[in-house]
């Protein structure tokens, strides 16, 4: 067996850093053969301790307790040598592990290791002052000082006379007084030392720190986004498969975790933090895009989103500033068009079974720069988009205000007669110009402009045109000349 050497570096070398010898008595359970067979093996695991063969020594120990299995001496030895391996792991500095690495376990397994053993020869033998010794350096180990502390009060009350016993204590009292001033006078606080960074505190999902944890009733936990993202698909753990019956949407997040995870590591929860803030909050110029159809500032329509990675999208936005970008695949190219138009939603309606209802809001006008597929949607970097209007104040600019006037009290005579006919044979078929909103004043073209086309039907590609237009005036023209002959037959004053 492959051995590694272990330079002892326990600071007390008295009894009980010691093993003890196995007593060859008869027993009426075991035979002679098998006493003699498990006084080998402690004579051999006793000789390998001493000579820091560790490895060796446990092994011997394991199997002389496979014959007499609840001996108080056996486990207590055998909690001995883990004690020392673990002692070892500990104090190695890290130019050693890394020069010589350890293959197996921890030095916190170890020391768990050794508790085990050292609780269970109490348990059978607890007239032992040497296994409270061992108890209480197991508990060290594992950093829970005052349950050592404690510990060691038992020994001493059973033997009080043993002068490294009394040693040991005072110096672990001296220890515990120091440890109490520098953590603020409470021992419980320090009694669990900090966990150690490892894979248990990650994501299966995402393989990263667990941001925002929702532990299922399978008992998995993962990033409360990851866990949307996956039930999105499915409702199943997506670690062990079990169906689950919850709705990420209501489902808390396992509040003790996360702020294990919190105060034990700060920077990465940091970094996990600002990496999801910029999932929801992008930025002026980045826009989430949904591609569906041409939508113009003013317009509003009722969106059912049940894509996987359109409710992604939903969540995300919806945990920033509620705007997305609306955008057609152009027939010309194939591929999504030049401008989209920034919409805010203005209600979301999640549903039970994960989809979401929206009513948005067009907003502004953009240009596509670039865009890229992120978590299966796609996001776009953009550049603002207005019309491109004369200065306040000239003649160009009178003469727009003259003519969105204009337009402005046509279009209200034709709404107020589109709602008579309507009225007088009880069928809407004009729709739009029914539903037409409050009008924007006259004072602002542009937002004018994109109220009165919104009132008439258009192909997708008029649609597009008008968002790529820059000129209010000719958009409101050319919404007069639909408006009037959707309107046709309606009598115009
Ligand atoms: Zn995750
Ligand atoms: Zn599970």
């Amino acid at each position: 067996m492959a051995n590694t050497y272990y330079t002892a570096e326990t600071s007390f070398n008295g009894e009980f850093d010691d093993v003890e010898d196995f007593v060859l008595e008869d027993d009426d359970n075991t035979s002679r053969e098998r006493l003699n067979q498990i006084n080998d093996l402690m004579q051999k695991g006793n000789k390998a301790f001493r000579d820091n063969r560790l490895e060796d020594s446990i092994t011997c120990y394991s199997k002389a307790l496979g014959l007499k299995p609840g001996d108080p001496i056996i486990l207590s030895n055998r909690s001995a040598a883990f004690t020392r391996i673990s002692t070892f792991l500990k104090n190695r500095s890290a130019a050693d592990s890394e020069y010589r690495p350890v293959n197996g376990l921890d030095p916190t397994t170890h020391a768990e290791l050794a508790l085990k053993d050292a609780e269970k020869a109490i348990n059978i033998r607890s007239n032992s002052a040497k296994s409270y010794f061992l108890k209480a350096s197991a508990l060290i180990l594992l950093e829970r000082y005052a349950d050592a502390h404690e510990t060691l009060l038992c020994g001493l009350h059973i033997d009080p006379l043993r002068r490294s016993f009394a040693l040991f204590s005072n110096h672990l009292q001296v220890s515990l007084r120091n440890l109490e001033a520098i953590s603020g006078g409470s021992t419980r606080r320090i009694e669990h030392g900090k966990p150690q960074r490892t894979d248990d505190f990650d994501c299966t999902v995402c393989l990263k720190l667990l941001f925002e944890p929702i532990t299922t009733p399978c008992g998995h936990s993962f990033c409360r986004g990851c866990l949307f993202q996956s039930m999105d698909h499915g409702n199943k753990c997506p670690m062990c498969r079990t169906v689950l019956f919850i709705s990420p949407r209501t489902c808390s997040i396992s509040v003790t975790l996360n702020n294990i995870i919190q105060k034990n590591f700060p920077a990465e929860y940091a970094e996990r933090k600002s990496e999801n803030e910029t999932l929801s909050n992008m930025g002026v110029h980045l826009l989430p895009l949904f591609v569906m159809d041409v939508v113009l500032p003013c317009q509003k329509l009722s969106l059912n989103i049940f894509e996987p990675r359109y409710r992604l999208m939903v969540r995300r936005i919806m945990e920033g500033n509620h705007r997305m970008g609306m955008v057609v695949i152009d027939s010309a190219t194939g591929s999504i068009a030049d401008f989209a138009c920034e919409v805010e939603i203005t209600e979301c309606e999640p549903l039970p079974d994960g989809r979401f209802y929206l009513e948005v809001e067009g907003r502004r006008r953009c240009r596509i720069l670039r865009s890229w597929d992120q978590d299966g949607y796609r996001v776009a970097e953009v550049e603002w988009v207005q019309d491109i209007g004369p200065l306040q104040g000239t003649r160009e600019w009178e003469d727009l205000q003259a003519t969105t006037s204009d337009a402005a009290d046509l279009a209200c005579s034709l709404i107020r007669c589109a709602k008579d006919a309507a009225r007088a044979d009880r069928r809407s078929r004009r729709s739009a110009v029914l539903q037409a909103e409050r009008m924007p004043g006259p004072q602002d073209p542009e937002l004018f402009s994109f109220w009165l086309v919104n009132l008439v039907n258009l192909r997708p590609s008029e649609r597009l045109d008008l968002l790529r237009l820059r000129d209010s005036r000719q958009r409101i023209q050319r919404g007069l000349v639909h408006l009037k002959a959707q309107e046709q037959g309606c009598s115009v004053q």
